[in-house]
């Protein structure tokens, strides 16, 4: 199981956790959360990074659990 929880992101009020069983998946779904709930920070972030660099540092923080 791979978990990629919100508030590692930058939202500390926010408890949404992804869990997938794949990492990439987790960061998907991950996204799909922020478009839906931050979708201000997600363009503030998206400012400063492109996709693919989002895409990276969201997977840098996926945590596998047993
Ligand atoms: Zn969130």
């Amino acid at each position: 199981m791979f978990t990629l929880a919100c508030k590692d992101l930058g939202t500390p009020e926010c408890g949404y956790i992804a869990k997938e069983d794949d990492s990439e998946k987790a960061v998907h779904t991950m996204l799909r959360h922020a478009q839906e709930t931050h979708a201000d920070k997600l363009e503030e972030l998206s400012r400063k990074m492109n996709e693919k660099e989002i895409f990276e540092l969201m997977l840098s923080k996926v945590r596998k659990e047993p």
